[in-house]
């Protein structure tokens, strides 16, 4: 009996059905290949963004932790990333370029205005002192008495005193016509050195880094500048202006404890505050 031959149609049919079979096995792998591939993020993204994002995120919180400090007195939450020997040695570095610009107006050590400035002011120092080893329990503020003071009296019509970080403290003469006293004057010098004693000037250096940091960030998120023009009036509105607020209503207090612990009559303070 002779077997009759495969349709030749049958054996095309079949011979395509393998072909598409095989065709959709190869599609159905690229298929899932390219799912896999889609799971993982493409490296521009996993190398240029996430990994220095974490790596900013973790130096922040770092960052944070290693700056924040407590006032001295009020306690006051604050971010301080300045060493206090550091800021003392801008002080004295500041003191003798002030020396040089005053030089021919500061009065000699034995001008009775000078005296008065060295008397009063060596007072608030030694109160100082025991401030520090009472309230300087948190940060550095101890260094800030371990400098000895100088007292530099100028003639000026200008009514201003001031301490620089270092313990370099200035009276300029116009403030006598306000401060009547050594009460007055005891005020005035306990406002001032109370600046110094809670490191404000450190504080102020301490924001304006963090904001040049954050202003890079911002133009490197934001190159078009406009996050930018926007930071920077909203830092002055909402970082800086509440902060000089806030030191100077700190220095008042912790000015107010120095006088009175000085023997010099607090009540004086509010006077020359209103002056
Ligand atoms: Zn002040």
């Amino acid at each position: 009996m002779m077997m009759r031959p495969a349709p030749i149609l049958t054996t095309a049919w079949r011979s395509h059905i393998i072909c598409q079979t095989r065709s959709r096995f190869i599609s159905l792998r690229r298929y899932t290949s390219r799912r896999s591939n889609h799971n993982e993020l493409p490296s521009y993204i996993k190398y240029g963004f996430i990994i220095p994002m974490t790596g900013l995120t973790i130096g922040s919180v770092y960052a944070y932790y290693s700056c924040l400090d407590y006032a001295p007195y009020t306690n006051r939450k604050r971010l301080i990333c300045t060493n206090p020997k550091w800021e003392q040695e801008m002080g004295h570095k500041q003191y003798k370029e002030l020396l040089q610009k005053f030089k021919g107006d500061i009065l000699p050590a034995d001008h009775r205005a000078s005296v008065t400035v060295q008397r009063v002011g060596s007072r608030i120092a030694a109160a100082a002192q025991s401030f520090s080893a009472q309230y300087g329990q948190t940060n550095d503020t101890t260094n800030a008495t371990t400098s000895p003071y100088t007292y530099t009296v100028v003639r000026s019509p200008e009514a201003n005193a001031f301490v620089i970080p270092g313990n370099h403290v200035f009276v300029l003469t116009g403030l006598f016509r306000y401060a009547h006293n050594e009460d007055d004057l005891a005020s005035v010098l306990g406002h001032e050195m109370a600046h110094n004693l809670a490191r404000h000037a450190g504080e102020r250096v301490s924001e304006s880094i963090l904001m040049t940091i954050l202003s890079r960030l911002v133009l490197i998120l934001d190159p078009t500048g406009i996050l930018f023009t926007l930071l920077v009036p909203a830092q002055q509105l909402l970082v800086a202006l509440p902060h000089s607020r806030e030191h100077e209503v700190e220095a008042d207090k912790i000015g107010i404890v120095l006088a009175s612990e000085a023997c010099y009559d607090p009540r004086s303070a509010k006077i020359d505050f209103q002056e």
